[in-house]
């Protein structure tokens, strides 16, 4: 830990509008320093206001001219925005990552944007461990909505939706994306389909083909009809009406909703702390002491594996 991490003032700072104290904390999280919990304690009476947007799509399909024409059209209405870019593929973290992604150099000088991208490779416990106090940072940073973008390829996208309030996932023309989609399960996760490359070839066929997938969906009665947007992001054509659908599905989920989802997500959340940190100290049981005990009365006849192994859970 540097000098200056005191965590309660980071917090101050950040909820001040800080960057730095922002990108300090965020690195807190992310390195799994010692500071971790204590930073996660010191965020958890200032968070819950942000709107969480996870954006999932193929590699190239505009994720990133998408999420850079969404932050204009927030930044437009005022609203202080946050963007989480995360690669599951990539060891680099920090700014090497963003450093080449021009088309959110826009908004690099703006102080109500936050941009920050995170690898989670080589992470225990991958994005489940850091990436939800990543977005609890930016949260009690102040930031009225905040852009969960996967950069890179993986079945992370579905877990990165589960993180999210509001799930877009983008399909392009000519991809083979609306069966590719199916595949995945992604159709499961969309609260929000957007088609875009509007202006290529294909794109209302894209439309079509999608709406036929998801008109076979059965759906409750006044449960939400995932509506399907075609945009042109790197014109910001449709943006506009992007924007009017991500803020219907947030009125949709209404309270009652949206703390349901979010109760899932701390659970799975809860989860994943618990399963990681019971992985770590029975990665430390090579040196357990009952350990050559146990192999000694399994040797001996006198219990079995099992047992020794129930036996050795409890120890810990
Ligand atoms: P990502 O990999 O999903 O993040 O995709 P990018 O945002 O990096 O976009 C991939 C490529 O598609 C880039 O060259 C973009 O400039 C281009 N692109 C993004 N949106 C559009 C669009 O609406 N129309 C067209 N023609 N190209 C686009």
């Amino acid at each position: 830990m540097a000098a200056g991490d005191d965590v309660a003032g980071l917090v101050a700072q950040a909820r001040e509008g800080r960057p730095r104290a922002v990108a300090r904390l965020i690195s807190l999280v992310e390195s799994e320093s010692p500071r971790l919990r204590e930073v996660s304690a010191a965020l958890s009476p200032h968070v819950g206001h942000a709107h969480v947007v996870g954006l999932t799509g193929s590699p190239g399909v505009g994720k990133s001219t998408t999420t850079a024409a969404l932050v204009s059209a927030l930044r437009q209405r005022g609203q202080r925005v946050g963007v989480l870019a995360v690669d599951p593929t990539s060891p680099f973290s920090g700014g090497a990552l963003l450093g080449d992604r021009i088309r959110m150099s826009d908004h690099a000088t703006d102080a109500g944007v936050y941009i920050r991208s995170m690898a989670s490779r080589g992470h225990l416990g991958g994005l489940s461990w850091a990436t939800p106090q990543a977005l609890r940072v930016l949260d009690a940073a102040g930031c009225d909505v905040i852009l969960l973008e996967t950069v890179g390829v993986g079945q992370s996208e579905v877990e990165i939706a589960g993180l999210a309030d509001t799930t877009l996932v983008l399909l392009a023309p000519g991809m083979g994306d609306g069966v590719q989609a199916a595949k995945a399960g992604i159709l499961e996760i969309g609260d929000v389909f957007v088609v875009n490359k509007a202006d290529r070839d294909g794109a209302a066929s894209t439309r079509r083909e999608l709406r036929s997938v998801l008109g076979m969906a059965q759906r409750p009665e006044g449960a939400w009809r995932p509506p399907i947007v075609m945009t042109v992001a790197s014109t910001g054509e449709g943006l506009d009406v992007l924007v009017e659908h991500v803020d219907a599905h947030r009125e949709h989920l209404g309270a009652g909703e949206l703390q349901r989802r979010r109760h899932d997500r701390i659970r799975r959340e809860i989860r994943a702390i618990t399963l990681e940190t019971v992985r770590r100290r029975v990665g430390d049981l090579s040196g357990h002491a009952g350990l050559d005990d146990l192999a000694a009365q399994v040797l001996a006849g006198s219990t079995d594996p099992f047992a020794a192994a129930d036996q050795l859970l409890e120890q810990l």
